[in-house]
């Protein structure tokens, strides 16, 4: 089985052209379905104020949390505010989960929304950065001394080289970012050749936090680079590094935008659940 650290807490209802926020609870439902009995839930507490100003000024982090300034989707909805603790929450359990364990492994932490937010300011559908926080709290205790973080959403994750900048944690992270060069459908086959040499630099680290994102489809309306088959060899050619280097990862969901005319996010689903199958058919647990 795999641990999925999921709570009813990080579900909201927003009118948000992101299906971000609605996610977890819907691809959680689909991973029950499509693989019976290799889903193990586990549970999440709330990151706090304190946690979160590991990688934020703690002024931006009480002023969202209280709905006083607007959060990433530029609203100052109270169900977006209440969700937040639970979605870096779940990303810092399921990390400090697979340190705390005795083998290398995978989880999965089902969430999305934290690579655009910055040290001061949320954007982009994201309001906290829950990678930097993860990756922070980590180093503070002493947990790991050097994590990797492998972005392969679309975009240029531009809030977390800004809190790696602001907090000069050059030494202690390697972060690649897709979204900074892969731009268009036709660097796609760059991408997938390029994918082995950018693995090869988190040789040697202690833990993975890999953003699958669904948005890197080329069908995406908000992005559009890989084919279906793609996107599945990215997670298994992942995975199967981390297994091969015993480098403990944690992913994640990020960003994937294509809703169905009646409304259905079927087709960002079936991406998450590709990137599900992936991890099974690399880790037969
Ligand atoms: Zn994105």
């Amino acid at each position: 089985m795999f641990p999925v650290f999921f709570n009813n807490s990080m579900h909201t209802e927003t009118n948000s052209v992101s299906p971000s926020s609605k996610k977890p609870a819907l691809v959680v439902a689909e991973w029950r379905k499509k693989f019976p009995g290799k889903v193990n839930l586990c549970g999440v507490p709330a990151a706090t104020v304190e946690d979160f100003a590991l990688a934020h000024d703690i002024d931006f982090v009480r002023d969202t949390l209280s709905c006083t300034i607007p959060n990433g989707f530029n609203n100052k909805d109270t169900k977006v505010a209440a969700s937040l603790p639970y979605t870096t929450g779940s990303m810092v359990t399921a990390a400090k989960y697979l340190l705390m364990s005795e083998e290398a492994g995978v989880a999965v932490s089902p969430t999305s929304g934290f690579h655009h937010a910055a040290y001061n300011r949320s954007m982009g559908f994201c309001t906290f950065n829950g990678l930097m926080v993860t990756t922070v709290k980590l180093l503070k205790e002493g947990l790991a001394k050097k994590v990797g973080i492998l972005d392969c959403d679309f975009h240029y994750g531009n809030g977390t080289d800004d809190i790696i900048a602001k907090l000069n944690l050059d030494e202690s992270v390697v972060h690649f970012t897709a979204g900074a060069d892969y731009t268009s459908p036709q660097m796609a086959q760059r991408f997938m050749d390029r994918l082995p040499k950018v693995l090869e630099d988190f040789v040697g680290r202690d833990i993975l936090l890999y953003q699958a994102g669904a948005d890197a489809h080329k069908d995406d309306p908000f992005g559009g680079l890989l084919t279906d088959e793609q996107l599945y060899r990215r997670d298994k050619m992942v995975f199967e590094f981390c297994k091969a280097q015993k480098l403990p990862v944690v992913w994640n969901l990020a960003g994937g935008y294509q809703v169905a005319p009646d409304g259905s996010i079927q087709k960002v689903l079936d991406i998450h659940n590709n990137t599900f199958r992936a991890m099974v058919e690399v880790y037969h647990e």
